[in-house]
């Protein structure tokens, strides 16, 4: 069995990463249940999901601010209550960073956390065929040649920026046509809950955290597809 210690992956050779990141993921499994009962891979998906929801409600918010600030006749209260939303969501961020740092470091160093270091320094990592489908698939920005989902990495300040569309997102509402309510919003987001021990849960904990697809040997850095903003094809259809 390899020492993960010492074994430096050969990035020449595809199969060798693939074969070390679900050894890197069968290490996880077979760890004793009281060594690893503290650290929830379920809550570290679930804060991360919390954390782009924040981010793409603050940009939601800043980019209807603009749009008011331009209009003459808009009510003064009307810019006050987003400056005061734009201060919740600033907190909520602080705070849910915060949360996410207590998740992250009750899983003690070992092969598994290797793997997912390893997979997410890569600066495109979210990018993974998976994670792009499920974007697409819920109507997010994948869909479409707007390019946020992959421009979220140079958001300022905000790290965990990076990622897929929620249902915050204001470009997918606007390409959408029409504004989701909290209900519904809350709504489709039970259902697609990473808290829950289902398929959709392993698919997406698999690629976001090792670029791994089940009975799948490509090199996971391959899955990764980037594809330039389609800015021709949005002039066209606006
Ligand atoms: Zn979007
Ligand atoms: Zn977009
Ligand atoms: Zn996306």
């Amino acid at each position: 069995m390899a020492n993960y210690l010492t074994w430096k992956p050969d990035l020449g050779n595809p199969e060798k990463i693939n074969a070390l990141q679900k050894k890197r993921w069968r290490f996880w499994d077979d760890l004793e249940p009281e060594i690893k009962h503290a650290a929830s891979i379920h809550r570290l998906l679930q804060c991360e999901f919390e954390l782009r929801e924040c981010t793409q409600r603050e940009m939601a918010l800043k980019d209807k601010l603009a749009g008011y600030q331009k209009k003459l006749d808009t009510e003064a209260g009307l810019i006050q209550d987003i400056k005061v939303e734009l201060l919740q969501e600033n907190k909520r961020y602080w705070e849910l960073e915060l949360q996410w740092w207590v998740v992250r470091s009750a899983f003690q160093e070992c092969p598994f956390t290797h793997g997912v270091n390893f997979w997410r320094s890569h600066p495109r990592w979210y990018m993974h065929r998976v994670l792009r489908e499920d974007c697409a698939r819920r109507g997010g920005c994948c869909r479409r040649g707007c390019g946020c989902c992959s421009n979220r990495q140079n958001w300022p300040d905000r790290e965990f920026a990076a990622g897929h569309c929620t249902f915050e997102c204001h470009c997918c509402e606007n390409a959408r046509g029409f504004e989701l309510s909290q209900e519904k919003k809350s709504f489709y987001n039970q259902i697609f809950d990473l808290g829950k021990d289902n398929g959709y849960f392993y698919r997406i904990s698999h690629s976001s955290l090792m670029g791994l697809i089940l009975y799948n040997d490509d090199n996971p850095f391959d899955l990764i597809d980037d594809p330039p903003p389609n800015y021709e094809t949005s002039s066209r259809t606006s």
